[in-house]
């Protein structure tokens, strides 16, 4: 069963990030007016680490940076592999294992879904750079765990760590519908398109059993309200019915991302998502129906998937896809313990060269927040993967069209369609 929260847990909720879109990082600074959680969370204890498992040491280390100990077992199906500290929380609380007995084992519990009561659903972005002004999330965390998702962070906004927290406690806004409705009726409202999934994938396993991201677009339809979505789960299929009626009115625009075709990557990378060969069949069946749609390289990472950029974008062409976009890989705030982790764990061979070809990219750091720059990188690599972007955006008729949403037809039941 679902756990039940109130709002008066959480810290406000924040305008959203995409995670493997070009979106911001947006959310509230803490501050006198968005204060940082201060509820302590219980983390669950780490494993301890065998004598012979020294964590690795981060290249290019910050003062603060640590890495957690090394787990003895390795989580299958997540993509953290632990728990880092909420930057955010004045306290925490740690469960030791005093007894020292063998079985000192990090679990791997059941993803936790966490029922709020949401104040609102709509969310201005105020980042420049990343190509939308609104977003509408209806749930927090991501169950498909993804290494390098950009959402991490957002998750310590709402007291919770980056890393396992992310993936396995969701939090399930049941009220959206309801509140999206009533953001619409708003005559304050001038139709603009809301991006769906802004933050995070809202056609993650959770969708199946609550059906939020449905009842959004059910309620869009009716308003005839232009969404543009992301997803890498090809459970958006069952929403077809619903996907082609928007199309026929142009109120819909829908990216898929790719980011590899090799199986064993992304089962490593994107554990819970559904396969790149899914997710091309979603570009073949809803582009066969009349729907928008395009292909999200995202992230590009240099040594482990850029190679891939060209199959990707044919492959997605050939099945329907009439535009693109790409970012390029950065680690901020607890995403680079968690990659770095992740990265040394699965591709000891070749983690030291990945790492300083992100790092080559970005002034010689991980992360990066530079507004322009942050999303594609910069230096030898970052240039030549934009490079090819152009070439095979051309060279596969990627973008070559004008295209907008509709924001003429909006209307709200019982009034009139909105006049220019
Ligand atoms: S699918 Fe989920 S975990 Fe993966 S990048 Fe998108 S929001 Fe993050």
């Amino acid at each position: 069963m679902p756990e039940k929260r109130t709002g008066r847990e959480l810290p406000a909720a924040s305008a959203p990030v995409h995670a493997s879109t070009p979106l911001p990082e947006s959310a509230p600074t803490p501050g006198p007016m968005n204060p940082a959680p201060s509820a302590p969370s219980a983390r669950i204890p780490t494993s301890r680490p065998a004598a012979s498992q020294a964590p690795p040491s981060i290249p290019g280390a910050e003062v603060g940076d640590s890495l957690p100990s090394v787990p003895l077992q390795y989580l299958k199906g997540r993509g953290a592999q632990f728990n880092p500290k909420n930057r955010f929380l004045k306290n925490e609380t740690v469960r030791e294992h005093i007894e020292s007995i063998d079985d000192w084992m990090i679990p791997n519990p059941e993803t936790q879904y966490l029922e709020e009561t949401a104040k609102g659903i709509v969310n201005k972005v105020d980042s420049p750079d990343v190509g939308m002004w609104y977003s509408m999330n209806p749930y927090q965390g991501c169950e498909h765990g993804c290494t390098y998702c950009y959402a991490r962070n957002v998750h310590e906004y709402w007291g919770y760590s980056a890393g396992l927290d992310f993936e396995r406690k969701i939090i399930v806004k049941k009220n959206a519908p309801e509140l999206l409705r009533k953001f619409l009726m708003n005559p304050k409202w001038e139709c603009v398109p809301i991006s769906l999934s802004g933050n995070t994938d809202c056609y993650q396993p959770a969708e199946k059993k609550f059906g939020i991201t449905r009842k959004l677009l059910e309620t869009c339809l009716e308003f005839n309200q232009p969404v543009g979505m992301i997803t890498k789960n090809a459970g958006i299929l069952r929403d077809k019915d619903l996907l082609v009626k928007m199309a026929k009115r142009r109120l819909v625009s829908i990216l898929v991302s790719i980011t590899s075709f090799d199986e064993d990557l992304r089962q490593l990378m994107e554990p819970r998502t559904t396969t790149a060969k899914q997710r091309l069949r979603v570009i073949r069946e809803l582009s066969a129906e009349g729907v928008r749609m395009g292909v999200m390289l995202g992230p590009m990472i240099p040594g482990l998937n850029e190679h891939e950029m060209q199959r990707i974008m044919k492959a997605a062409a050939d099945q329907g896809a009439t535009f693109s976009a790409y970012t390029f890989i950065r680690l901020n705030g607890a995403i680079k313990l968690i990659f770095h982790d992740w990265l040394y764990k699965n591709f000891p061979d070749r983690a030291d060269k990945v790492w300083h070809l992100i790092e080559a990219s970005h002034d010689g750091k991980v992360n990066d927040s530079r507004w322009g720059v942050r999303m594609r990188g910069e230096g030898n690599i970052a240039q030549l993967v934009a490079q090819q972007y152009a070439r095979y955006t051309q060279k596969y008729g990627l973008n070559a069209e004008e295209w907008e949403l509709d924001t003429t037809k909006f209307m709200r039941p019982g009034g009139q369609i909105r006049l220019f």
